[in-house]
């Protein structure tokens, strides 16, 4: 494991948060962007070297909602670089891996899950930069 990429937090509002996350870094996101088939909006704030991802539902099916519902707002998960190298390595740990096949996540990433009951109740998100050709 390279690094903690970035932590995600999910939010009811995301307007409103952008809003209190822009005074708290005293900077606007650097970065807006919905992954529809996530049904989820993120944006990403950068400080120093490190990055807040706030998510927010577009639909009533969303794993942010779901998980709005059930926790409500806070931390969502922690994201660590990156997938290739660590994916196997923590299987054999006995992590469980949600996405075996990782998926397009935001952020020009690809990202893949282990289950939150295998990590102490903290979604991880393995990720790694989608290589531009
Ligand atoms: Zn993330």
């Amino acid at each position: 494991m390279k690094k903690i990429e970035h932590i995600g937090i999910a939010v009811k509002d995301l307007d409103n948060s952008n809003t209190l996350f822009e005074k708290l870094f005293g900077k606007a996101a650097y970065k807006l962007e919905e992954v529809a088939s996530e049904g989820v909006i993120t944006s990403f704030f950068k400080s120093g070297p490190n990055k807040i991802e706030l998510l927010a539902a577009t639909t009533p099916e969303s794993p942010i909602a779901k998980f709005l519902e059930k926790k409500g707002e806070g931390i969502h998960h922690i994201a660590v670089d990156d997938i290739k190298s660590e994916i196997k390595r923590l299987k054999k740990e006995g992590f469980i891996v949600l996405n075996d096949k990782p998926k397009k996540g935001a952020d020009n990433k690809l990202v893949a899950f282990l289950h939150p009951k295998s990590s102490n109740g903290v979604l991880i998100e393995l990720c790694q930069e989608i290589k531009q050709k």
